[in-house]
């Protein structure tokens, strides 16, 4: 169905203030259930790709590379740093990396860093955790 409709004055924007009646469900997948499951264990895994050795954070199910299927998972090392910060209200946020590995982790800045600071992962204590993103609760300075 064509769009017949079109907005060109904003103060003719509409609103619903009824609730929208729906739900869903959303899973991990294998990559992401890996991921949660070494959270809970004060771990964070990586995939790794056994065609071309390429590691990936948040673990990957396929490889971006060589497309290949990824069924091996890695300990990250301890130690990241600091990639990007940003501030929302008090809270800092910060994107890490680790080395050798595709990607980073976007979590919260629990002391003051800076861009290019060394830091470490601080978990939940074991008895608090859920196998959530939560059971991370963010980078502190190392
Ligand atoms: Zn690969």
């Amino acid at each position: 169905m064509p769009l017949r409709e079109r907005l060109t004055d904003v103060s003719r924007a509409r609103h619903w203030d009824q609730e929208l009646p729906l739900t869903y469900a959303y899973t991990l997948g294998k990559s992401g259930q890996k991921f949660v499951e070494g959270l809970k264990k004060g771990l964070i895994y990586a995939s790794e790709c056994t065609n071309c050795s390429t590691r990936f954070l948040p673990p990957k199910a396929y490889c971006t590379k060589c497309f290949h299927r990824i069924e091996k998972y890695v300990e990250v090392p301890k130690e990241g740093k600091i990639a990007g910060l940003t501030h929302s209200g008090k809270q800092t946020y910060c994107y890490v990396t680790f080395p050798r590995i595709k990607g980073g982790l976007v979590h919260r800045l629990l002391k003051e860093a800076n861009i290019g600071s060394n830091v470490i992962p601080a978990f939940a204590p074991p008895k608090e955790r859920k196998g959530t993103i939560a059971d991370l609760m963010g980078f502190v300075p190392k």
